[in-house]
């Protein structure tokens, strides 16, 4: 296991779940103390990598007994997201790419996959995304494609 300080360090002390500041001083025994959140990512269909991040220990996936969670912010105009841990296992697996949102304008479809691949660079951050915002049915569809 990296060193918390390593980890915390190269994740400018953001917990990858929730997004929000970690204390680096904060005691590792507090629930918003920082931990190192270890996870399997997907590479392929029989492929997976131990991917290391910051966590607050009270979001941490313990070892990925929990499945991580990514929420989309409410600050998003997004709809009918899709789950993003779900979607993107299943691209590294499969490749290809999937629509995971829609959104009602362009400025708001820009706005969610800056945010996206922001996020993705921290779950998965040896896969290569590309997110394209694609207009369709009078709304524009957030499409996440694995490179
Ligand atoms: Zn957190």
């Amino acid at each position: 296991m990296s060193d918390l300080n390593e980890v915390g360090e190269r994740d400018n002390w953001i917990c990858w779940l929730c997004d929000t500041p970690v204390d680096p001083d904060a005691s590792v025994n507090s629930d918003r103390g920082p931990s190192v959140d270890s996870f399997e990512v997907a590479r392929s269909k029989k492929k997976s990598d131990t991917v290391e991040r910051l966590a607050h220990r009270s979001c941490n996936t313990m070892k990925g007994k929990i499945a991580p969670v990514v929420p989309w912010p409410e600050h998003l105009l997004v709809v009918d997201p899709s789950p993003i841990v779900a979607t993107v296992d299943r691209l590294n697996k499969k490749g290809g790419r999937e629509a995971i949102a829609r959104c009602p304008s362009r400025e708001d479809g820009l706005e969610a996959a800056s945010w996206l691949l922001d996020r993705l660079s921290r779950y998965s951050p040896e896969s290569n995304f590309d997110v394209e915002v694609v207009p369709g049915g009078g709304q524009f569809l957030l499409m996440l494609k694995a490179a």
